[in-house]
């Protein structure tokens, strides 16, 4: 079976990361998100085991000391990792797979394997990020300043990545997303481990008609 690719893909809160890799999913075949593990709270709608692995400090601490973990942060004080094992296997069935992971933990992915694609999103004005973080529930100014700064701070780190969507009108953003992927998928490296038999057939010289 041959090797599916790693996507890493980062972007403030507010950016519109999440619903632009949901509507990726529906899109293509053979891709999936992976499920990070957290230390954070589950917040009400997510699902253990499906947005992510809920764990204590305890087990995160734990599946860090076993090398369990291909990249892992403290992001806004909280712990969050990928899976080595889970990634692996996806990736050995062939799958291709997005890291939804923030620019700490995209450097770690990126070390180990140079050949990710990584790709940053930023949202299209600075208006618009602040309307995005004030639309998700609270108006209380202190924690909209907090989530502004975050969002900078993450997006300060944008040309650590090799690719850069804009996501203003969705749709395009979703093109160009989508528009990565398939590049990726015709990368003559991986054509030719994917389609050996193809190729094969194509280039061999024997000349008797079927
Ligand atoms: P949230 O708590 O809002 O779901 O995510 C907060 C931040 O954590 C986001 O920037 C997200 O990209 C990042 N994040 C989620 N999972 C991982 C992970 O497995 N590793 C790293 N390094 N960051 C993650």
């Amino acid at each position: 079976m041959s090797q599916g690719t790693l996507f890493i893909v980062s972007a403030p809160s507010g950016a519109g990361k999440t619903s632009l890799v949901r509507a990726l999913l529906e899109r293509l075949d053979d891709i999936q998100v992976s499920v990070s593990h957290t230390t954070r709270r589950q917040r009400p709608g997510e699902q253990d085991g499906v947005n992510y692995h809920f764990v204590s400090i305890e087990t995160f601490e734990h599946l860090i000391e076993r090398g369990d973990f291909f990249e892992y942060a403290r992001v806004f004080d909280h712990y969050y990792g990928t899976s080595r094992p889970a990634v692996q296997a996806l990736l050995a069935a062939g799958q291709d797979v997005i890291l939804e992971i923030d620019w700490q933990g995209a450097r770690q992915a990126r070390d180990q394997m140079p050949e990710a694609i990584s790709i940053f999103i930023l949202p299209p004005s600075r208006e618009a990020l602040q309307e995005r973080l004030i639309e998700r529930g609270t108006d209380d100014a202190a924690i909209i300043q907090r989530r502004m700064r975050d969002a900078i701070s993450e997006m300060s780190h944008f040309d650590e990545y090799e690719q850069v969507i804009i996501n203003d009108d969705f749709a395009t953003a979703l093109a160009d997303l989508e528009g990565l992927v398939r590049a990726a998928r015709c990368r003559l490296s991986r054509v030719r481990e994917h389609h050996a038999g193809l190729i094969g057939a194509l280039l061999s010289q024997d000349e008797r008609l079927k």
